[in-house]
């Protein structure tokens, strides 16, 4: 089959387009031809060497496809089966896996990372990663949810224990996990959504997705914006996966007793805390690191009747996955990025 594969990490320049041995279904697996492939920055560091993947590598975590043959110990799905992966990997017999922690398993992986991905024409992954999508949902749109719609669900659902009515900071509203933090915030708990973008096209799409501010983080300071428009207070839960160029604003944006949630760091890991400010004004710092099989179900639910949309920002031929790797870094897109074998 063909494949987007890299046998050095670096640049984009390092992708190569590439004829590779297809998979080798094994009886508990399923075999899904792949329609669509959307990007993360994982993609990036993954590329990059950050996370070390085995070399050489196929990388890619979301994926939307057709099933076209599924091993003898396979029941419940058929060939010719419009499916969803769930991203991930992980043993299944571990206490986390059993407990239904799958993202606490020790071999607990992003599918694309350490094992290969999705840029590529076939793929075979255990059954328990296959989840059948709806007619409504295009290969383009259902590739576009699992990885980020997962975060932001677990991030505020999971973590921060989200409740309705409560108030929500929302940091880079053109990211993957920017789009669905709004939407869940809004649409399930109608949260009050304060949000930051770089563009006046962009804020205009965030008031769309339900934001009900957006603040321009090039031209305003996202801390003073966030008291402003709580009337002092702050907010009670911050979604963080900025790192260090927002950290600051965003634990001065909290309200006392606020949670301030982080599932990355994309401009940098290392940032201060101010320790008299965590206790005296109560505040929770969480770690969010994907999510669980059953909070995919969970957040699949809102997407599959409509009430949560994935955002497709533009579709290139998986031939031009460096194309789409420097749109990428160049961070101008409000949606996902998908790979079309
Ligand atoms: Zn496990």
């Amino acid at each position: 089959m063909q494949a987007i594969r890299f046998h050095e990490y670096g640049g984009p320049e390092v992708l190569r387009y590439e004829q590779v041995p297809d998979p080798v279904l094994r009886q508990d697996q399923v075999l899904v031809r792949v329609k669509a492939c959307a990007m993360n920055h994982l993609d990036l560091w993954v590329r990059m060497g950050t996370t070390r993947s085995p070399l050489p590598h196929i990388p890619g975590s979301d994926i939307a496809g057709e099933i076209v043959s599924v091993g003898e110990y396979v029941t419940g799905v058929r060939a010719g089966e419009r499916v969803l992966l769930a991203p991930m990997a992980f043993c299944n017999h571990c206490p986390a896996c059993a407990d239904g922690r799958q993202n606490q398993c020790p071999q607990f992986t992003v599918l694309g990372n350490a094992n290969d991905g999705g840029d590529c024409a076939l793929i075979s992954v255990p059954q328990v990663n296959v989840i059948p999508i709806p007619e409504t949902l295009t290969f383009d749109q259902a590739a576009s949810v699992p990885l980020v719609f997962l975060t932001a669900w677990h991030m505020l659902v999971g973590r921060a224990r989200i409740r309705p009515g409560q108030s929500v900071l929302v940091l880079g509203a053109g990211s993957g996990v920017g789009i669905a933090a709004i939407q869940i915030a809004k649409k399930i708990f109608r949260a009050t959504v304060i949000t930051t973008a770089g563009t006046e096209a962009k804020m205009e799409k965030a008031r769309q997705l339900g934001a009900d501010h957006v603040i321009n983080h090039y031209q305003q300071k996202i801390g003073n914006e966030v008291r402003r428009i709580s009337g002092k207070q702050g907010v009670d839960i911050v979604v963080e996966h900025v790192g260090k160029a927002t950290w600051e604003d965003s634990v001065k944006s909290l309200k006392a007793g606020g949670t301030l949630v982080t599932c990355g760091a994309t401009t940098g890991p290392e940032v201060g805390l101010d320790l008299r400010f965590v206790y005296s004004r109560q505040l929770s710092v969480l770690g969010s690191y994907m999510g669980t099989l059953g909070e995919l179900h969970e957040v699949l639910k809102f997407v599959f009747d409509g009430t949560l949309q994935p955002v497709v920002d533009r579709v290139f031929p998986l031939r031009e996955a460096r194309a789409a790797h420097e749109h990428m870094e160049k961070s101008q897109m409000f949606g996902k990025i998908v790979l079309n074998p």
